[in-house]
């Protein structure tokens, strides 16, 4: 921790920091270089506390330097987590890719995205049955009889399913039908429901808000960490910033960001993250080319009449297309397409 003097403090001010240091029973060290007097102080933030000091005659501001996440930084475990679902592992030397629909529409819908993805190579269907729209008059999902074509989609291809709880309440119901449970970008500081995900036996795909920092975002995995799973697999998603020509910004800056402190595997989500179906492709390969672990893609049989997201669906003939793009870029960085 660090304790920023302000340029007038005196003598007094800073003697009656050291004090209070001292006191709590610390170590210090002081320099007078610069225009501020700056004390560094040796020992757990957590137990210092920053209000100890903040409130301190003429101290203008306290810097704490530890990273305020434990499990998921590398600093706790230096290995990369592996997380394994029905023998298929993800985080590793394999690359994980999820298609499917925005939404499950209707059981024709489904099978035929369910078809799609398993002829493109590909072992995990994605669809949402609990949506959370931003509006309250957009489609809000089938509900649990989507939950039941999810299982019917799984029971016909053998695909793992991927699909979003939003509510505490549907937990242990999504918890059935999925292989991993997504939480959604609005929910990512829902904190009841990320406990709640910390005791069940199956991984969460934790997606990024759309203007959470990086420690919120790891914040947020570490609730679900210190409630007990340690399988979390986070996804970038895009955040909202100026720009106007695409639905959001993909920060791909996080991927090596994230693979430098966190151990917990990070995969892309380029369908919202871009908003248009053009970029969906070279987003992907920028992705697994800045070394994501994965990539979530939305698809439809017929984008045009998607009930959601339908301008950022891949039809089946680019699903493919990206499928043998990224394939190339996994070998050059050392990776495989799962
Ligand atoms: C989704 O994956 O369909 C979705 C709702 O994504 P996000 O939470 O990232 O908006
Ligand atoms: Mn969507």
């Amino acid at each position: 921790m660090i304790i920023v003097m302000k340029r007038y403090a005196t003598q007094d001010d800073i003697q009656n920091v050291i004090d209070k240091i001292r006191e709590m029973g610390y170590d210090y060290q002081i320099s007078y270089g610069g225009e501020n007097t700056l004390i560094f102080v040796i020992g757990s933030e957590k137990e210092l506390g920053k209000e100890k000091f903040i409130f301190l005659k003429n101290v203008d501001n306290v810097i704490q330097v530890a990273k305020p996440y434990k499990l998921a930084s590398r600093e706790f475990k230096s290995d990369n987590t592996i997380i394994d679902v029905n023998g298929i592992k993800i985080g590793g030397e394999e690359i994980l890719i999820i298609a499917g629909p925005c939404s499950i529409e209707s059981e024709e819908q489904l099978m035929l995205s369910a078809e799609i993805v398993k002829n493109s190579g590909i072992k995990f269907l994605r669809g949402g049955a609990f949506k959370p729209r931003t509006s309250p008059y957009s489609f809000q999902g089938l509900g649990e009889s989507g939950l039941r074509l999810l299982a019917k989609a799984r029971e016909k291809t053998g695909l793992n399913i991927v699909t979003e709880v939003i509510d505490t309440s549907e937990v242990n119901l999504v918890a059935e039908y999925a292989d991993i449970l997504q939480v959604g970008a609005r929910n990512m500081q829902n904190t009841k429901l990320l406990q709640m995900l910390g005791k069940i036996n199956k991984p969460v795909l934790l997606k990024r808000s759309f203007s959470a920092t990086l420690n919120e975002f790891l914040l947020s995995a570490e609730y679900i960490l210190s409630s007990g799973n340690e399988n979390v697999i986070l996804c970038e998603r895009g955040i909202r910033t100026f720009v106007e020509y695409t639905r959001n910004t993909l920060d791909l800056n996080i991927v090596p960001a994230i693979k430098q402190i966190s151990h917990l595997p990070i995969i892309v989500d380029p369908s919202h993250g871009t908003g248009k179906s053009d970029y969906v492709i070279p987003m992907s390969r920028a992705a697994i080319a800045a070394g994501a672990d994965g990539l979530l893609v939305e698809i439809h049989p017929n984008p045009a009449n998607a009930s959601s997201d339908g301008e950022q669906s891949l039809t089946p003939e680019s699903l493919i297309r990206l499928m043998s793009e990224v394939k190339g870029i996994a070998s050059s960085v050392g990776r495989k397409i799962l």
